[in-house]
């Protein structure tokens, strides 16, 4: 069976089963120090599994797309789904099947949808977070933007996650990869085992030498 099944039906998306149940485990821990956020919502399949984390830990997540479709998403482009079309606007518009996902799965109210840009939306957030999940736009402006613009709400002992990790460029864009690189040369994370292509990080308790700093400090050192 299609882990996609464990939710009722098949939902659009590009997760694998092994980071679905990663992100469900996940979310439902951090759901309980704090506010998880995702970014990059499509049609709600990461949000499913995040949200019924956050249900369980009684938490909620908040996840943010301009629902347009990323580059690859449009016409003529590797990605672009014609079911996604909107034919009034002939434009890409993810909003209607992400409400429905939440619907079918009892999610409203647990997850909250936020309609707009990344960047924008964090210009004036001011809420600490428990877990923020990069899944969003793969160019290197997109992914660097979306990891700058959020990494300092994350607590300490919150997570960071990082969707499409490819270490070898011929199995994928190198955007993720790189901002996982420099989040985790930044000295502020320790590593967690990456699942399939999902990265995860921890943010570290203040005051702690995380062994990415006391590596680099090694290398650096005169
Ligand atoms: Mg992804």
């Amino acid at each position: 069976m299609d882990f996609r099944e464990l939710l009722g039906r098949t939902f659009k998306g590009f997760l694998a089963e092994e980071e679905a149940k990663r992100l469900y485990d996940l979310a439902r821990e951090a759901s309980r120090l704090g506010a998880c956020l995702e970014i990059g919502s499509y049609c709600g399949l990461s949000a499913a599994f995040l949200g019924l984390g956050c249900r369980e830990g009684g938490g909620v997540l908040y996840s943010i797309d301009h629902h347009r479709g990323s580059e690859e998403q449009q016409p003529g482009e590797a990605y672009f789904d014609p079911d996604l079309l909107d034919a009034k606007t002939s434009r890409i518009d993810t909003l209607p099947l992400f409400r429905e996902t939440l619907e079918e799965l009892s999610l409203v109210g647990t997850v909250i949808p936020i309609i707009g840009r990344s960047a924008e939306v964090a210009a004036h957030w001011r809420s600490p977070l428990a877990l923020v999940f990069i899944d969003g736009g793969h160019t290197f402006e997109a992914a660097f933007t979306d990891y700058n613009s959020w990494v300092s709400h994350l607590i300490p002992g919150g997570y960071l996650a990082i969707h499409d990790l490819f270490p070898d460029p011929a199995k994928g864009g190198q955007a993720p990869w790189c901002v996982y690189n420099l989040a985790l040369a930044s000295g502020l994370f320790e590593a967690l085992p990456t699942i399939g292509t999902l990265g995860l990080l921890r943010r570290a308790p203040c005051g702690t030498v995380t062994s990415a700093a006391a590596a680099a400090w090694e290398k650096l050192r005169p």
